[in-house]
């Protein structure tokens, strides 16, 4: 038997948010790799063996899973939300590109996932119905100096920002900082949604203006959207604020 390997999203949150493609995917593996409390995610299955590991061990969880695949297993090796986005299959090009020959010949899906930006956004209205990008605040793996660098170009450029990474123990200052940058190029109202463990029990989203945006507000599982000059709020009577960033953007429309 060949063995495969698929690395797979599971979305924001619970059950309802996989695919059914990745649902399939994770049902015919023989074995399962990921960050422990995303695998805490998937429920138990027999015959189908588990390997968790830490956080910050990418590198080798996609080295550990390529070589089980290679060995003839089907392995399904997963990512919270995509693992397209600041995730586990740019880590397995990493490895496929500068590790063994045998790992390119082997049959690898990228099975997508409704990523936390996509989440947040529609718990709130459309922020991102006009241009807007992505931006990890981590800098682990990049200098500070050049995530400001992408801040001011963003902002400056007029596009809404999905803010990932925002803030952990390790990295706490980070996040006020960023919020300083961007206060540079956009208004004091500028709309800023906050969505944490968006799709959990623990769900919390809240709508707030670039002035009065706390980083003591964010955690590790929050995913923060900073809307641009066009971004709007409707006040709803009785319900929560939309917010919106219209389709078209005028001349000037940074
Ligand atoms: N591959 C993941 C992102 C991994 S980076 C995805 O596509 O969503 C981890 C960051 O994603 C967190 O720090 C947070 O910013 C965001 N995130 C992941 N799941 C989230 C959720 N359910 N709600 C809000 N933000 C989330």
């Amino acid at each position: 038997m060949s063995g495969s390997l698929a690395v797979v999203g599971l979305g924001p949150g619970g059950p309802l948010t996989l695919t059914p493609e990745a649902s399939a995917a994770l049902e015919s593996a023989d074995a399962l790799y990921g960050y422990g409390p995303y695998l805490d995610r998937v429920p138990a299955r027999s015959g189908q063996t588990r390997h968790p590991s830490d956080n910050r061990e990418e590198g080798a969880r996609a080295a550990a899973a390529l070589r089980h695949a290679a060995a003839g297993a089907r392995v399904a090796l997963i990512s919270g939300g995509d693992p397209g986005v600041f995730a586990m299959a740019a880590a397995v090009c990493e490895q496929i590109e500068g590790g063994s020959e045998t790992w390119r010949k082997l049959d690898l899906a990228i099975v997508p996932g409704i990523t936390a930006m996509l989440a947040v956004a529609a718990r709130v209205g459309a922020p991102l119905g006009h241009d807007f990008c992505a931006i990890s605040l981590s800098d682990n793996l990049k200098p500070w100096d050049l995530i400001e660098r992408r801040l001011d170009a963003a902002a400056g450029a007029g596009f809404v920002i999905a803010l990932y990474n925002p803030i952990s123990r390790a990295r706490p200052w980070q996040l006020g900082a960023a919020f300083e940058r961007l206060r540079r190029h956009l208004a004091p109202s500028t709309p800023v949604v906050f969505g944490r463990a968006v799709g959990r029990a623990d769900e919390k989203v809240a709508v707030t203006s670039l002035e009065a945006a706390e980083p003591s507000a964010a955690d590790m599982a929050t995913l923060i959207i900073v809307g641009s000059s066009l971004t709007r709020v409707i006040a709803r009577p009785g319900l929560a604020p939309l917010v919106y960033t219209p389709r078209s953007a005028p001349e000037a429309g940074t």
